[in-house]
């Protein structure tokens, strides 16, 4: 049998597998030049599960920063002791308040790309250097904006971007935390369907069917610029 021979048509190949054998792949392919970033949002814990059952040796990355809900690093202590994850934490080179002294308290209403740039994207960018692929848990059903997410994705002169939830609904997240009894993120059952920075995140309420309706909300930014920075190949 013919295997395939690049990155598009491995994509299309792993769209019949399950998020295992998708991850499993990419493992196998890259093993510790691969990094796995989680926001340790809700529903964060079902790729975090399945990370440690593939790769129980490599390590979660997480990026702090600064303006998070306390939530959420409680939730993110919790999952990594419920799961036994190991977690590494990346932040921005100015700490919260000298960041905030050089560019204004309010930087992250007046200038939020240049925040998010700052706490957000630089972070990543550091972490990345010397990696040749990138898991995260974007999903298709979260946004207009990820309604293309392939399954895996090359870029220009950056790694390649794996998304083995790619096709799973909101509803798969949840059914499988449930099975694999992973604990929900405390704002969840406060209407908080995703989860980023305390500034910029508020709950959804039930009309909204996009889930990152909460995020920058009233402003046109729909994206931290995580998983936009990088270039897709041949675009
Ligand atoms: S989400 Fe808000 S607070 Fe967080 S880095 Fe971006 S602009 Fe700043």
């Amino acid at each position: 049998m013919t295997q395939p021979t690049d990155l598009a048509e491995h994509s299309a190949r792993l769209e019949a597998l399950d998020a295992r054998a998708r991850l499993a792949w990419a493992v196998d392919r890259w093993g510790d030049s691969l990094l796995m970033t989680s926001s340790f949002g809700p529903g964060s814990g079902a790729l975090l599960h399945l990370w440690h059952t593939v790769a129980p040796s490599l390590p979660v990355h997480f990026i702090d920063t600064g303006f998070l809900f306390a939530e959420t690093l409680a939730y993110r202590d919790r999952l990594v002791d419920q799961l036994g994850l190991s977690l590494v934490v990346l932040s921005p080179e100015l700490p919260r308040e000298d960041f905030l002294r050089k560019h204004g308290l309010t930087v992250y209403q007046d200038d939020n790309d240049r925040c998010c740039a700052h706490n957000k994207v630089a972070p990543m960018q550091r972490a990345l250097v010397g990696k040749n692929a990138w898991v995260s848990g974007l999903r298709r059903d979260q946004s207009q904006t990820r309604a293309d997410t392939p399954i895996v994705l090359e870029t220009l002169d950056g790694p390649v971007k794996v998304h083995p939830l790619a096709d799973w609904s909101r509803r798969d997240i949840y059914r499988y935390q449930e099975s694999h009894h992973i604990d929900e993120h405390p704002l969840f059952a406060q209407g908080y369907v995703s989860v980023g920075c305390e500034p910029c995140t508020r709950p959804v309420s039930l009309d909204e069917t996009d889930e990152r309706a909460g995020r920058w909300a009233g402003q046109a930014k729909t994206e931290c610029g995580l998983h936009t920075f990088l270039e897709k190949k041949g675009t």
